[in-house]
């Protein structure tokens, strides 16, 4: 069962902790480390899985969910672990990570770069079932629009039964803006997360959108699926989940702060 107000409130927290430390000497700490196409993140929390700290830094080095500039992810990681240690006065001795589903053969360069930044690796999930550790659905689809790739998983009697990566997410929707409104991607990639722009912005991408739904549709076609779960950071756009509700004809529920969900997910299994 989707417990809204638990998955709202855990968010909450670790969209505090981005600001703030809640670490209290002695407590032990799981730590998830998110390699994405758009954002490398890092969140800790602690063992009743309430979050302590997180860092989130715009990374440009993984393409497909896989790494391509090894040196540059090792360094983010290094920084962000290092500044979170900072704040928290301890040292980040182990971690999480997550795959993208498809990408399993590239699990190792993922690991050593976690490892170069001098964490052992405790465990390698699936996106999904990192993201279903925040959301605890037991049936339905979960569908993870991050930057370069789209990863949609089916949940029946709480076990994984399908899972699909399609090449499409934010940066699409980025680069169609750039096209739009004439900008260069940078600075279309700013006008997109602007909340003041959410409402032109959904105009010029909305064929897109339902586009990304309409892929979706054909992946869950022969499912029974009651309710579509919307996670990733393209997610945050306001007014996606009406789209893809409308284009795919099943109830479609997006969490507070999509773009955590994942990253969260991931510390909770260290
Ligand atoms: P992938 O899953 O493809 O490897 P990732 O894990 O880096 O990528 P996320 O961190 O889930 O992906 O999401 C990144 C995407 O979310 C980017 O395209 C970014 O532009 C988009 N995004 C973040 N915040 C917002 C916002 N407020 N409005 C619209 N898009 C947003």
């Amino acid at each position: 069962m989707y417990n809204e107000r638990l998955v709202e409130a855990q968010i909450e927290k670790v969209e505090k902790s981005l600001k703030e430390t809640f670490y209290q000497k002695g407590d032990k700490l799981k730590v998830g480390v998110d390699l994405g196409t758009a954002y490398i993140g890092i969140v800790v929390l602690n063992e009743q899985d309430e979050p302590v700290a997180s860092e989130l830094q715009e990374a440009h080095v993984l393409k497909d969910g896989i790494i391509v500039d090894y040196v540059g992810a090792l360094k983010i990681v290094k920084n962000l672990k290092e500044k979170l240690e900072t704040r928290l006065g301890v040292r980040l001795l182990r971690a999480s990570i997550a795959m993208p589903p498809g990408t399993e053969s590239s699990i190792k360069t993922h690991c050593y770069v976690v490892e170069g930044a001098e964490m052992e690796v405790s465990q390698v999930l699936d996106e999904p079932t990192a993201a279903n550790n925040v959301l605890h659905i037991t049936d339905g689809a979960v569908v993870d629009i991050g930057g370069g790739t789209t990863g949609l998983s089916i949940f029946k009697d709480d076990k994984v039964v399908y899972v699909a990566d399609e090449p499409t997410g934010g940066t699409h929707l980025t680069l169609v803006l750039a096209g739009s409104h004439h900008l260069p991607v940078e600075e279309a990639e700013v006008f997109k997360k602007d909340p003041a722009h959410q409402r032109e912005v959904l105009g010029h991408v909305k064929a897109v959108i339902e586009k990304m739904a309409t892929i979706v549709k054909n992946h869950i076609e022969g499912y029974q699926i009651d309710a579509i779960y919307l996670c990733g950071g393209t997610c945050c756009l306001q007014g996606m989940e009406q789209i893809f509700e409308k284009t795919v004809g099943v109830k479609t529920i997006k969490p507070a702060n999509p773009l955590l969900i994942t990253p969260t997910g991931i510390a909770m299994s260290c």
